[in-house]
């Protein structure tokens, strides 16, 4: 195959490049983060980018995990931010690449504003985010005719000690899919309250931990059983809750594929 050009001109000596990483699987990642990837001097990544994207990084690229898992901070935000800039201002091509979209719950204004204020010049390539690759593992639409007009995407992380403080009314909209990031621990208490806020008990949710890789799992149930489901099947790895009607119609086909884990609320 012929190899693309490669327009070099969009990524100076000096520049930043928030890049998408995707879900994990490197196949996931444009073609576009790929080339800036092999460009980059420097990449700064998070816990979330999966190994297989980093092989992209030439070879006398600086690899620096700057990666935050919840509870567990390796490197604060204003220190990340500092980093960019500082490699940015000493003539390097940096790559700061980011878990699924960068623009998704991924502190990425943070960044952007820091490198604006020291006059660095900087720019977003977009990524496959953790709600599409949830979905596409679990054979799903995130949206359907007629019955989920409306696709929330929301973080159920709180800070350390602190209750989750969401607008459950508007989030319990049995016309919406919810996605839910960084739900894993909070999973029993969303449950409760999107059910004290109105939604049915019955509502279909699917938990999908690790989407796109290799170790990949579904679990199906019903909100009602939410809290002990995720308890009951979820473990190390980051995980994506999907609530609402859309999910429904993926489970008799889940059902029939014994490779997933597949959990029915009679079974639970
Ligand atoms: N910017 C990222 C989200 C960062 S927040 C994106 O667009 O996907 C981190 C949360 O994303 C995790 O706690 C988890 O809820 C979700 N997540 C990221 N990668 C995931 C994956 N491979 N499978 C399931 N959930 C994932």
């Amino acid at each position: 195959m012929p190899k693309p050009s490669v327009p070099d001109s969009d990524f100076p000596a000096g520049s930043v490049w928030l890049v998408g990483a995707g879900p994990g699987d490197p196949e996931l990642l444009t073609r576009k983060a790929e080339r800036l990837i092999g460009q980059a001097t420097v990449v700064f990544y998070d816990a979330l980018v999966g190994a297989g994207v980093l092989d992209f990084a030439a070879p006398g690229a600086r690899l620096v995990h700057v990666g935050k898992r919840s509870g567990r901070h390796s490197k604060d935000q204003k220190t990340i931010d500092a980093l960019i800039v500082e490699a940015a201002l000493a003539g390097e091509r940096v790559v700061r690449l980011k878990g699924g979209d960068p623009s998704i719950f991924g502190r990425a204004t943070e960044e952007l504003s820091s490198c604006r204020a020291a006059g660095v010049r900087t720019a977003i390539c977009p990524g496959i985010t953790a709600a599409s690759a949830a979905a596409a593992g679990l054979g799903a639409s995130l949206t359907l005719r007629g019955l989920a007009r409306k696709l929330t995407f929301v973080t159920a992380h709180a800070r350390a000690g602190e209750d989750l403080d969401l607008d459950w009314a508007k989030l319990a909209d049995p016309e919406a899919t919810l996605a839910v990031y960084m739900g894993k621990a909070a999973a029993g208490e969303v449950s409760a309250r999107l059910i004290g806020a109105g939604l049915p008990g019955e509502t279909p949710v699917a938990l999908v931990e690790n989407a796109s890789l290799p170790e990949q799992r579904i679990m199906t149930t019903r909100l009602d059983l939410l809290g002990l489901a995720a308890k009951a099947a979820l473990g190390e790895g980051p995980a994506l809750l999907l609530i609402g009607q859309a999910v429904g119609p993926s489970i008799p086909h889940l059902a029939e594929n014994a490779q997933r884990f597949v959990a029915h609320p009679l079974s639970i």
